[in-house]
């Protein structure tokens, strides 16, 4: 069996303690590699290979950085079908979306900050006649990015291709559930010449691996993206050594549809934002909100279209809805739509575990579900599922669908649809999200600060602030 092996020091090596960790194939329910179950021993072996790879890396031209993760860009692009079909095959998600959207936004992740970094500039003040004042940003040293299993290769890039271009070392973790893509990504960095040390990819679980790396009192940063509750930890953990923290958390992402949208895009957009990778993407709505006079027209439209969704083998072209990604996280799902019929919701569509023939008989899989008859403020409409799970709500006023908009603990994001311009920047400036669409989804122009209000994090990334958050800001004062 494939054992997967950690990237320290430039080399492909194997844990100190010699353990390996089950990898799933959530399609099939089958253990089909193996993951390094890695220590405070390897994190150790990488903070040294970072420490020693530093004074050089951080002082490399920056065109040099820039070439060396373009050059990365590109092998990514030249093996992406390897790459999609191992994320399917870690993920469960249908290859045709690794393929289409997750793979290639990874390269133009690196591709983004190795080209921005050529165009990264710092500010200079004058006082009047007093002093001029001008800023330097250097960067920091070694980074710990830490990733999930939703988006593997995309947020696992999203994170490192700042950190490097900036002139840091980093030590990653990606999620020991869908560790496949990381792997291959590090024989990647092999082959286009990435100095050993500048990063290190460790496997294993975030208890251990990921534990070492945030207790780490040599490494000073740490941009982490996943579960509320681990980053509170994170966060409790880091924030007694003052380390600089950028967390990217968990979402309940409203979708509001007013009475004047143009209904077809809204439908057909909406079931893409409620189930794409069976709602495993931080971003999908997962509660969506419609005005009462479209209300049961909305509904009917959207059980319909949900009802003709099919579930099958990720592997197969045609399928749009792949697995879930683990066990455990199928049986969370389904406990939710327990809890959601407990508390008074009717399963409109789905709502069932899904048996499918041959290769993914023992598979885990799940029906889009769909659930009305909810209030705002049940624990169903509170708390993150993070599966194919959407409940629909009607609303009378715009006051009433901010109101329950903004009602969770959580600011991710969220969508507005509506043909009216000025309720749409109204409403867009009332909604504690940090981004909302009106009138689509999911598009992402990278130069724009990303992340969450509330409980879904702190800190931003994306565009400058990624650059500015992996360096150390230095203001020089001279008297005129
Ligand atoms: P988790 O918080 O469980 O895990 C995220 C990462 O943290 C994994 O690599 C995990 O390792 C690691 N980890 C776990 N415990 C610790 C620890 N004590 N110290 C250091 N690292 C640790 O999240 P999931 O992987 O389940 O991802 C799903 C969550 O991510 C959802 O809540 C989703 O909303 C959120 N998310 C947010 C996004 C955003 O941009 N705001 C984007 C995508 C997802 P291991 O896998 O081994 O447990």
């Amino acid at each position: 069996m494939k054992k997967i092996q950690n990237y320290i020091n430039g080399e492909l090596v194997a844990p100190q303690s010699g353990q390996y960790i089950d990898n799933f194939n959530p399609a099939e329910g089958k253990v089909y590699s193996l993951t390094p179950d890695s220590g405070s021993q390897d994190i150790q072996r990488a903070v040294n290979a970072a420490k020693t790879a530093f004074p050089s890396w951080s002082s490399t031209p920056v065109e040099m950085r820039s070439n060396l993760l373009l050059r990365i860009a590109v092998l990514i692009d030249k093996n992406l079908n390897q790459l999609a079909l191992a994320e399917s095959i870690d993920n469960g998600k249908p290859l045709s979306l690794a393929s289409s959207v997750d793979i290639p936004r990874a390269s133009s992740n690196i591709r983004f900050f190795a080209t921005a970094i050529l165009h990264f500039n710092t500010d200079a003040h004058k006082m009047d006649n007093v002093a001029i004042n001008y800023t330097t940003r250097e960067p920091i040293g070694i980074a710990g990015c830490i990733s999930p299993w939703n988006l593997p290769l995309y947020l696992f890039t999203w994170k490192i291709a700042p950190a490097l271009a900036a002139g840091n070392c980093v030590i990653a973790k990606p999620s020991e559930i869908t560790p496949m893509t990381a792997y291959l990504f590090s024989e990647l960095c092999i082959e286009a010449g990435l100095p050993k040390g500048v990063l290190n990819i460790v496997h294993g679980l975030g208890t251990k691996a990921g534990q070492a790396i945030i207790e780490h009192q040599d490494i000073p940063i740490i941009s982490f993206t996943g579960g509320t509750a681990t980053g509170k930890h994170i966060a409790a953990t880091a924030a007694p050594m003052f380390k600089k923290l950028s967390l990217e958390l968990g979402g309940k992402n409203p979708n509001l549809i007013f009475a004047d949208c143009d209904f077809d895009q809204a439908l057909n957009t909406s079931v893409m934002s409620s189930f794409s990778n069976q709602g495993q993407i931080c971003l999908c709505g997962s509660r969506i909100l419609v005005e009462r006079s479209i209300y049961d027209k909305f509904v009917t439209a959207f059980v319909d279209k949900v009802n003709k969704m099919t579930i099958g083998d990720p592997l197969e072209d045609t399928t749009k809805t792949g697995a879930v990604v683990s066990e455990s996280h199928m049986k969370k799902v389904l406990s939710y739509i327990k809890l959601a019929k407990e508390e008074g919701g009717q399963v409109v569509a789905g709502g069932q575990q899904v048996h499918l023939k041959g290769r993914c008989e023992n598979g885990y899989f799940i029906e889009p579900t769909v659930i009305t008859g909810l209030g705002h403020n049940c624990r169903t409409n509170q708390e993150e599922i993070f599966g194919p799970v959407v409940t629909i709500m009607p609303f009378d006023t715009q006051e009433e669908a901010v109101k329950y908009a903004n009602s969770t603990a959580y600011g991710l994001s969220a969508t507005l649809w509506t043909e009216n311009i000025t309720r749409a920047h109204n409403i867009a400036h009332q909604l504690k999200s940090g981004i909302v669409w009106v009138n689509c989804w999911l598009v992402r122009d990278l130069r724009t600060p990303f992340g969450g209000m509330k409980q879904s994090g702190v800190g931003r990334e994306g565009g400058n602030e990624a650059l500015r958050f992996f360096t150390e800001a230095k203001n020089v004062c001279i008297k005129l």
